[in-house]
């Protein structure tokens, strides 16, 4: 499946870093007919973007600081991801709840109008106010909070959505490379000579490309030294956030959003039917970005917000795993705090030589990643004038292309076709795979077809399939990033699947 570079011409563009901007821009421009290689130090989307709280969303704090610009751009892309996506991306509802010693509520309510009619909705309801004394909602929440309002933004799976772009992106003829560093880039007359290193062969190889993208996100920083001749602007906070996931404990898919005394927000949020996302904190990191993990202090302030809101009471044996990720935060104003300072992207374009470009991406949301690749590709016009027109809002990621967009009309067939397999295996398959699940079960017709089961849904049959059309390479490819089976086998069973891994050498 890998592609082949004409080695005989400069590429026309080369970009740095899989997580979701990397892989965005690397679908986009290659589907515009140019030449792209895309180059990722470890795993697609082993960075930020699989660390997320995976909302695909407006983001209603965002209004508290009059990021109007902002806020509209991501609700209109909530309309696109759930027509480009059905299969990984869905409304999902969640209960805001009142606390007038925080914010008033009459704010609140005029923030969510603004937030209903800001942006293009289409197909999630308005905004309601909840009675938590008397509904469903209310049951597992303490009776000193008896109101809140719901709203709707959407759910997606990150790790996901950055695999399909990435897929989509070789179908388009672009190459894309996983466990390859990028260790420097040297300007020449026309292009740059960019040097790559396999990490699993330690090959190094040298690639001719007209154009870099820089999408590596919070390495940014601790990449610009790498490139000979480019000074770089501007200023990249690192903000260290983390999750815990719990098993769900309330009934009903909503989540719900709670406000902490320091005026932060954290979500609750359903995850793959029995677990429970609970983030984020924010905190500057300290230490290598790679090793960012949960501080006993997040997990404290985490529960503690838990434990002031719901009748049920946590302690730390009730976190089943957690997560960090590394937030590159574009911005000077230290007076503003952590949560102030913009989540909006900033593309920086620098010439190095007079000639030849450089497009570095600082900041974001995974919301917006579509958004800034056109950008990208606007600002790179000039520099690729063969480059066809955005075309990226009207065609479904691999696996997205249900008839008429209607995922569940389409999942109830599927599950019907597939009747003989168990429902939780169907669905996990459904909205992992979408259309390509079909694939995914090509000749199946008995649930001995699927070959070993490592445990939980996760048989052998898939993991074949991922190695060979989505690039996963080392076990956590396969447990974590393309799936998440890793979160419902023993530890035994983990081990296992990689000792099958290691001797099978898929
Ligand atoms: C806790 C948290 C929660 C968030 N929640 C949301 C949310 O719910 N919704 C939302 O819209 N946004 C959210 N965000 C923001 C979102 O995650 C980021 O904007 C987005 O993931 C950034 O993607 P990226 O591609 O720029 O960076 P990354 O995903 O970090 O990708 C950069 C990649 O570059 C690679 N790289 C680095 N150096 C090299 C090198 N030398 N050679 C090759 N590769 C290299 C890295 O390995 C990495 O994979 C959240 C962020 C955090 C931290």
């Amino acid at each position: 499946m890998e592609q082949q570079l004409n080695t005989n011409q400069a590429l026309d563009l080369f970009i740095l870093g899989g997580g979701i901007n990397g892989a965005g821009v690397a679908r986009d421009a290659s589907g515009r007919g140019a030449s792209v290689m895309l180059c990722e130090k470890d795993d697609l989307a082993e960075g930020t973007s699989s660390r997320t709280t995976k909302f695909i969303h407006g983001g209603l704090r965002y209004l508290e600081q009059f990021e109007f610009s902002l806020v509209r751009k991501s609700l209109i892309e909530r309309e696109v991801i759930l027509n480009i996506a059905p299969h990984v991306s869905f409304p999902l509802r969640l209960i805001f709840i009142n606390n007038n010693k925080i914010r008033n509520p009459l704010l609140i309510r005029t923030g969510l109008f603004v937030y209903d009619h800001l942006g293009g909705r289409r197909s999630m309801p308005s905004t309601d106010r909840v009675n938590l004394a008397s509904s469903p909602e209310g049951l597992e929440v303490k009776e000193r909070y008896s109101s809140g309002y719901g709203y709707w933004d959407v759910w997606t799976d990150d790790a996901r959505m950055v695999v399909l772009n990435a897929k989509d992106a070789r179908r388009n003829g672009a190459v894309i490379r996983t466990r390859t560093e990028f260790i420097g880039a040297e300007p020449h007359e026309d292009h740059w000579v960019v040097s790559i290193r396999d990490r699993t062969t330690g090959t190094l190889e040298r690639i001719r490309a007209r154009i870099l993208f820089d999408a590596t996100g919070p390495w940014l920083k601790s990449n610009s030294g790498k490139f000979t001749g480019l000074d770089r602007p501007g200023d990249l906070k690192l903000v260290q956030g983390s999750h815990i996931i719990l098993r769900k404990w309330w009934r009903g898919s909503h989540a719900y959003v709670l406000q902490h005394a320091d005026r932060r927000i954290v979500f609750v949020v359903p995850y793959l039917d029995d677990l429970a996302v609970v983030g984020t904190t924010e905190r500057h990191l300290e230490g290598p970005i790679e090793e960012a993990s949960i501080l006993p202090s997040e997990q404290d302030y985490l529960l503690d917000i838990l434990n002031s809101h719901f009748k049920r009471q946590f302690g730390p044996a009730d976190v089943v795993s957690s997560y960090s990720g590394v937030r590159p935060l574009f911005g000077r104003d230290d007076r503003k705090g952590l949560s102030r300072v913009t989540r909006d992207y900033h593309l920086d374009m620098t010439m190095v030589n007079g000639k030849l470009p450089i497009v570095s991406a600082y900041g974001g949301k995974l919301t917006t990643y579509r958004v800034l690749a056109e950008d990208v590709l606007d600002l790179l016009g000039p520099h690729l004038p063969n480059a066809g027109t955005p075309w990226t809002a009207g065609k479904p990621l691999p696996g997205g292309d249900v008839p008429q967009g209607d995922f569940n009309g389409w999942y109830g067939e599927f599950a019907r076709n597939y009747g003989f397999l168990d429902e939780p295996l169907l669905r996990h398959l459904g909205t992992t795979y979408g259309t390509e699940a079909l694939d995914v079960l090509d000749g199946v017709r008995d649930k001995s077809d699927l070959g070993r089961c490592f445990g939980g849904h996760f048989h052998e049959r898939e993991a074949y399939w991922l190695a060979e059309h989505e690039m996963a390479k080392f076990a956590d490819d396969f447990l974590f990033r393309r799936t998440k089976h890793g979160l419902f086998l023993s530890s035994e069973e983990r081990d296992d699947f990689e000792i099958w891994l290691n001797s099978n050498s898929l």
